[in-house]
């Protein structure tokens, strides 16, 4: 600590700080690998400068999972990212211009999404999760909410509806079997202390074999035979049809509250959004936002103008500006276009690659098994060494390991992106053949 070179490092860190990192160094060479003085305090310096190197950074996506959980979901749009810069500094907004007085933060939003999907209410809160705890707690506390067997579902690790429901205060009442859910089933399970139906999308697992499961319309009929609320967690919110997905559309044409994530299917930043259809749904999402619980699950300023960036951009038909959406729509004609045009261009750099055919999956706990063919450039070479070599690239590209090959897939590599791409993979390679 006494030599000179430590003062410019005390002063940057402090003298704690540096004085563990030297602690930690002087371990490393008394367990073999000594160096000299110079050298310590190099390495020193650089443990320390680590440490402050932020820890988030921009990888290319080329694994062909489009919503990947590990990734951060939806990557945002063009328009949604500049929005993000707007709300970062001072805005108008909770400031009405025109009036000069106090406005409502959630009020376009809700405007926006009553316009887009044709409903009577919306409200947007933090995540799925938050949508779900909050319509239960503020439509159900209390009470009893009818769910079937089959869709007690686990979403990543820590969502788990029973334990969501237990949260909220209601009581949920199990009907049917793991595989068959019936509408009798649902009838007799009504009490007078029931509140609601709820539909738990089995957004990531599907049950085959002999199973049944009651509509959406025939769970309509009975909530509306006896006054109950329908609530459909939906997960993903597609807006379009994929695979056997349910729409955002569709569950609007039966249910009085409708929810699903922000990020997933319908590409913008994490959010919950709650749609409330006809006049009971009108009235359940207008609790749900006069709840105490809303304001602890309230999105925040920067979610709130990507998401509006998102939704004005799905007003306007602009749908090919949106990532995920394009990345869903590209035909595979697209993909072998540019894995063709890569190829090309890899191969006068040296890189050996051959084109396969594959799948992308849309990932992010949606459609299940519905995979969308693709194009994979795979890379010659040792499949996990590759792997590991581009992780560690500038920037990192995440690649996929498929029948011991690594393997590239153009369709969730972002436009614009491609150069980047191309040379941080040159790299790699270089780096494994050497
Ligand atoms: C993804 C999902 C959730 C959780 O949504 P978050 O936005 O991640 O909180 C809840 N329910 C279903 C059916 C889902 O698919």
């Amino acid at each position: 600590m006494n030599e000179p070179a430590y003062a410019e490092l005390v002063k940057q860190f402090g003298r704690a700080r540096v004085v563990e990192a030297l602690r930690d160094q002087v371990a490393v060479e008394r367990a073999g690998a000594e160096v000299d003085e110079s050298e310590r305090v190099e390495r020193v310096g650089a443990t320390l400068q680590a440490a402050l190197a932020p820890r988030l950074r921009r990888v290319i996506n080329a694994s062909g999972v489009i919503l990947h959980t590990n990734l951060g979901r939806a990557p945002l749009s063009r328009a949604a990212v500049d929005a993000l810069a707007v709300a970062a500094g001072y805005s108008n907004l909770e400031l009405d211009l025109d009036s000069g007085r106090r406005g409502e933060r959630a009020a376009l939003l809700s405007g926006l999404l009553s316009r887009l999907f044709g409903c009577e209410a919306a409200f947007v809160v933090n995540n799925n999760a938050a949508a779900i705890l909050l319509a239960l707690t503020a439509l159900c506390k209390g009470k009893e909410v009818i769910v079937s067997r089959g869709q007690q579902v686990e979403i990543g690790g820590s969502f788990r509806m029973p334990d969501v429901m237990r949260l909220s205060g209601a009581r949920m009442v199990e009907v049917g079997t793991t595989n068959r859910t019936r509408q009798d089933d649902y009838e007799q399970a009504i009490t007078s202390r029931s509140a609601a139906l709820l539909r738990v999308h089995t957004s990531n697992f599907r049950v085959a074999g002999f199973t049944e499961t009651a509509s959406l319309a025939q769970m309509a009929e009975i909530a509306r035979a006896h006054d109950l609320l329908l609530i459909d967690d939906l997960g993903s919110g597609a807006t379009e049809p994929i695979a056997d997905e349910p729409t955002v559309a569709e569950s609007m044409q039966h249910s009085d509250v409708v929810t699903f994530s922000g990020d997933k299917l319908f590409g913008g930043p994490q959010a919950g959004i709650v749609l409330g259809r006809g006049e009971a749904g009108a009235a359940a999402v207008k609790k749900m936002a006069r709840h105490p619980l809303a304001r602890a699950v309230r999105i925040d300023k920067l979610t709130l103008a990507a998401l509006e960036a998102t939704l004005r951009q799905r007003l306007t038909g602009r749908l090919d500006e949106i990532p995920v959406e394009r990345m869903v729509r590209a035909t595979v004609e697209d993909v072998r276009r540019r894995a063709a045009m890569w190829s090309v261009k890899l191969a006068e750099r040296g890189v050996r690659v051959t084109l396969v055919a594959g799948e992308s999956a849309v990932g992010g706990g949606s459609v299940p098994g519905h995979g969308l063919p693709t194009v994979l450039l795979s890379l010659s070479g040792p499949a996990s060494r590759l792997a590991a070599a581009l992780r560690h690239g500038e920037p990192p590209v995440i690649a996929r390991i498929e029948k011991d090959a690594c393997c590239l897939d153009p369709r969730t590599v972002l436009k614009g992106e491609d150069e980047t791409l191309l040379d941080a993979v040159e790299v790699a390679y270089k780096a494994v053949a050497r």
